[in-house]
Order: structure tokens, then sequence, then C-alpha cells
């Protein structure tokens, strides 16, 4: 890719950069956070480009992006807690984790496969506009590679990325500097993350203490992760062929009952990971078995990689 270009804060910059975005690409915008790296949510190669273009070596559920609560409303289910804490810190540095409304239509890559979604309706105007334009929910980690620390200029983000993304909307400095809180609210409410919202400022909405930590890693409570997060099947990995009673998934010149791949595509293979570890758990049956074709480890493949090494743990 050449030089990513920059937009201009303007009307034509945020047509141009939601264009970009419905058409699969990859554009950072300004939050009052830090600069996102934005890709359509509803589409698995934009969500699988997000990942190789930071270099990231897991799939790490990213935050969903949208312009209002009514917005939101349509990808998570909310309680009466959860509209209340909407209400009083949206538009804002707070990003809720909330159950994942079924039909929500958003790539499995974004959630990593979880039954719950992280979503924020952020302050910035630029990145309201951009929003309200896409018309669709974006997901948006920070806008540097992977290890890096994130970008609140554009300059930032082109030093880190320029030539791995499509553009840059350029909205000058951002004001807080720092990323959002994250609080769960898919269990007992639980501070996932400090950030901009101040976790005393929650409390008080809340009227109650909040439990710290848990992530989508270690769920704070008990029945977070979908069985498709990980497969009830027994799996196997470097397969080149199958074994008796095997479902056999190929990548490049492996060929499977399914394949991640059949051109050997990393950014397909991202995109299909978690529909494919659904698809080969239901025909090997929960006493079935699961083969998987070996995948280059580097890139993308690393987090691919990843993931079917945690499919393939003992349980
Ligand atoms: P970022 O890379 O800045 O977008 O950060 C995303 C953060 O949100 C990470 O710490 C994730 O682990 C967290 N996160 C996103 N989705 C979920 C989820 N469904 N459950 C728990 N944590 C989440
Ligand atoms: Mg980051």
């Amino acid at each position: 890719m050449e030089k990513t270009p920059i937009l201009p804060a303007s009307d034509a910059g945020v047509t141009r950069a939601a264009e970009l975005i419905r058409g699969g690409q990859l554009v950072a915008f300004p939050t009052e956070t830090v600069y996102g790296l934005g890709g359509d949510a509803t589409d698995d190669l934009a969500v699988a480009r997000i990942f190789e273009a930071k270099g990231r070596p897991r799939f790490n559920p990213l935050i969903v992006h949208l312009p209002d609560l009514a917005a939101a409303e349509r990808v998570a289910v909310f309680d009466d807690i959860a509209r209340n804490v909407a209400q009083a810190f949206w538009p804002g540095p707070l990003t809720l984790v909330l159950p994942l409304r079924a039909g929500a239509g958003l790539s499995p890559l974004v959630t990593a496969g979880l039954s719950t979604v992280a979503i924020r309706v952020p302050a910035h105007p630029l990145a309201r506009a951009l929003l309200r334009a896409v018309g669709r929910p974006v997901a948006a980690p920070s806008a540097n590679p992977s290890g890096r620390v994130s970008p609140t200029r554009a300059a930032h983000v082109l030093d880190g990325l320029s030539g791995r993304i499509a553009a840059v909307l350029d909205g000058g400095a951002c004001a807080v500097g720092v990323e959002s809180t994250i609080l769960g609210l898919a269990g007992p409410p639980a501070l996932l993350r400090p950030g901009g919202i101040p976790a005393e400022a929650l409390e008080a909405a809340l009227g109650q203490r909040l439990a710290i930590g848990g992530s989508a890693e270690k769920p704070s409570a008990p029945g977070q992760l979908a069985s498709h997060y990980a497969p009830g099947a027994a799996v196997r990995l470097g397969a080149h062929a199958a074994e008796t009673g095997e479902i056999l998934v190929g990548f490049g010149p492996v060929k499977g009952d399914l394949s991640l791949s059949e051109t050997g595509d990393m950014v397909e293979a991202a995109a299909s990971l978690f529909h494919i570890l659904r698809e080969a758990d239901a025909l090997a049956g929960p006493a079935g078995r699961i083969a998987f074709a070996p995948v280059p480890d580097h890139g993308l493949g690393r987090a691919i990689n990843d993931r079917l090494r945690r499919a393939a743990a003992p349980r």
C-alpha cells in the first residue's frame, strides 16, 4: 500500500472516511481518548485486517463504537442499570461490556467469539459524524502497532501505521489522551480497565462498589465464555490428513472437510476462524474430534495459532 493519506476534518473528509470503512478498508479517526483504528464491525475481512495492520499476536476482543444509545441497543442487551450508566456518561470515555444481542450481525472476530460485547459512544464530534455516516458499528482498537503507545495525534498514527491503512481522519490532538474506562456489566459490576472516567464517578452513579479486575481472558462472571469460544470436540493441531473419525480443517495445500483458506490467505483464514470453529464443532459433535492443518506462524498466523492452541488445550 502507498503512503497513507490524511483526510481533513471537514464534511468531505468524513464522507470519504465513511466510504472507505463501508468498503471494508481501515481508517484511523480521532476520539476524545486516543485515535482509533476503525473498521466495519460487521465485516469479517475488515476486522481481520485490523489485527493484521496492528500486528496483534492475539485475537483479543475489540471495542465497538456507535453514534448513540439507540444504535448501541441494537448490538447489546441493556438492563436498567446499563441504560442509566449509559445515559449518565455517554457520549464519553466509558466502555460498557454487555451481553451481545442475538442477531446483532457483528463479526465473531470482534468479540473473540464471546457472548459479550464491549461498546462505546465517543464524544468527539468528528468521531460521531463519522459513525453516523458509516451507519454500521465500527470496531476500533487504538491506532498503533501492537505493543506501542496509543496515538493522540494524526502524525503519531502515521508514524506507526503509514502504508498499512487506507486513511487517517485528522482531528488534531485528543483531549483525554488515555483509553476509555471499561465497566463490565454482563455480571456483577466490575472495573475491567481504568481510564478516562474515574471509578469513583461510576460507583457514585451505580450506588455500589465495583469489583476490580476480570477480563475477556479471565471473565469476572462465570458463564461469560460462549460455547463457541472453545469447541466441545477434542482438537489436534498440525494435521496433514484426517485420522479415522476426525473432521479435518484445511489451510492452503492441505484440503479438508472445511478450510480456513483454500488459497492459504491469512486475512481470509482469520476472518473465517470463529465461523469454522463453530461449524467444525457442530460437524464433529461433542464427543468428536477436529484436526487443523498447520498455519504458518507469522503475521496473522500467530494470532490464529494462539487461538487454535487455546482450543486444543485440555479443559
Ligand atoms: P483496545 O485494544 O484499546 O480496544 O482495548 C479493548 C479492551 O476491551 C481490551 O482490554 C479487551 O480485553 C476489552 N474487551 C473488549 N471486549 C470485551 C469483552 N467482551 N469482555 C471483556 N473485555 C472486553
Ligand atoms: Mg491499545
